[in-house]
C-alpha cells in the first residue's frame, strides 16, 4: 500500500546561484495538503526562482524538494502532471480562441478527448467565459486573460496550483472574483494553493499559512495570527514592513530608473 503523505510540498536546504548571486539561500519549508499558502517577499526576494525550481523549470544549485511526493529533479513527468500554474507573464496564444487554448493544453497533458471537452465546458463556466469561448484571446481584457489562464491551469486536475501574482494589475472587482474561484477550488476540490502577491490584504484574507522571504532567506513563517504576534503589529502589511524593512529593493529602483529614462526619452522626442 502506498504511504499517505500529508505534505504537498517539502523543501530542504534549497539553494540557487545565478553566477555570483545567491538568489535562494538554503531555504527549508513545508506546505500541508489542501492549504492556502502565501509566499511573500519584496521585489527580487527569490519567490519566482523558488517557484521555478519547484515546477521543474529551473535546476537548483543544491538541496532537496518534494512536490506531491515526487522529486522535481528525478521525477519531472510525475511532478508536472500534479500541478497547475499561472505565471506573472501570461502564456496564452493570442491568435487562438479561448476554447482552442484550452484544447491545446488538454492535448499536451493527454487528457482524453471526451473528458477534455467536458472539463473545458465546466471550467469556462466557472470563470464566466462560456459565452466568449470562440473569441480570439487577443480581443480579451487583462482580467479575462487571467481568468482563462486559471481555467487552463486546472484542466488536467492538478493537486497543487501555483499562482505567481495572479491578480497583478487587475481591478478590485476582478481580483475579488478570481479569489472567489481560487477559494472555491481549494474548498470543493481540495487543491493546495501556493501563491505570491504584493497585495498584503489578499494574503491576509486568503492564506492559512504565510512565509516571508527576503534576500533569499525565509525570515518568518506561520499563520497570520502568529506573524502579527511575532511582530507586535495589527496588519499583515505592518508585519511585512517590520520584517523586511522599508528600503526599496535594487530591482524596483532600477525599474523606476528605467521608467524615468523612458519618460525623459519620450519628452525629448516631443520637443
Ligand atoms: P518579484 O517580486 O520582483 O517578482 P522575486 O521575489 O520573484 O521578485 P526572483 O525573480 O526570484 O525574485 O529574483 C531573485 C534574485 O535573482 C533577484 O536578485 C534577481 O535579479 C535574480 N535573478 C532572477 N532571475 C535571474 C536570472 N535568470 N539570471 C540572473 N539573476 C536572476
Amino acid at each position: 500500500m502506498m504511504k499517505k503523505i500529508s505534505q504537498a510540498i517539502v523543501v530542504t536546504d534549497l539553494v540557487k546561484n545565478y553566477g555570483k548571486l545567491t538568489a535562494v539561500k538554503q531555504i527549508s519549508f513545508q506546505v500541508k495538503k489542501e492549504q492556502i499558502f502565501a509566499f511573500l517577499g519584496p521585489n527580487g526576494a527569490g519567490k519566482t526562482t523558488t517557484i521555478k525550481m519547484l515546477t521543474t523549470l529551473l535546476k537548483p544549485t543544491s538541496g532537496q524538494m518534494l512536490v506531491n511526493g515526487y522529486s522535481p529533479l528525478t521525477q519531472q513527468n510525475q511532478v508536472r502532471r500534479s500541478f497547475g500554474i499561472v505565471f506573472q507573464d501570461g502564456s496564452l496564444d493570442d491568435e487562438l480562441t479561448a476554447a482552442e487554448n484550452m484544447e491545446y493544453h488538454g492535448a499536451l497533458y493527454q487528457v482524453p478527448k471526451k473528458l477534455r471537452r467536458q472539463r473545458i465546458k465546466e471550467l469556462l463556466s466557472i470563470v464566466e467565459l462560456s459565452d466568449r469561448q470562440d473569441t480570439l484571446v487577443k480581443q480579451f481584457s487583462g482580467g479575462m486573460k487571467r481568468r482563462l489562464e486559471i481555467a487552463r491551469g486546472l484542466l488536467h486536475h492538478p493537486k497543487i496550483f501555483f499562482l505567481d501574482e495572479p491578480t497583478l494589475g487587475l481591478d478590485p472587482q476582478t481580483r475579488n472574483k478570481i479569489w472567489q474561484y481560487i477559494k472555491g477550488l481549494n474548498q470543493k476540490e481540495g487543491i493546495t494553493i501556493f501563491f505570491t502577491t504584493h497585495y498584503m490584504e489578499e494574503a491576509e484574507k486568503m492564506a492559512d499559512e504565510i512565509a516571508v522571504i527576503d534576500h533569499g532567506q525565509i525570515i518568518a513563517q506561520g499563520s497570520l495570527k502568529s506573524l502579527l504576534n511575532q511582530t507586535s503589529t495589527k496588519s499583515l502589511e505592518a508585519a511585512f514592513l517590520t520584517l523586511t524593512g522599508s528600503t526599496i529593493r535594487e530591482e524596483s529602483a532600477s525599474a523606476l530608473d528605467h521608467l524615468k529614462t523612458m519618460r525623459r526619452m519620450q519628452r525629448g522626442r516631443k520637443r
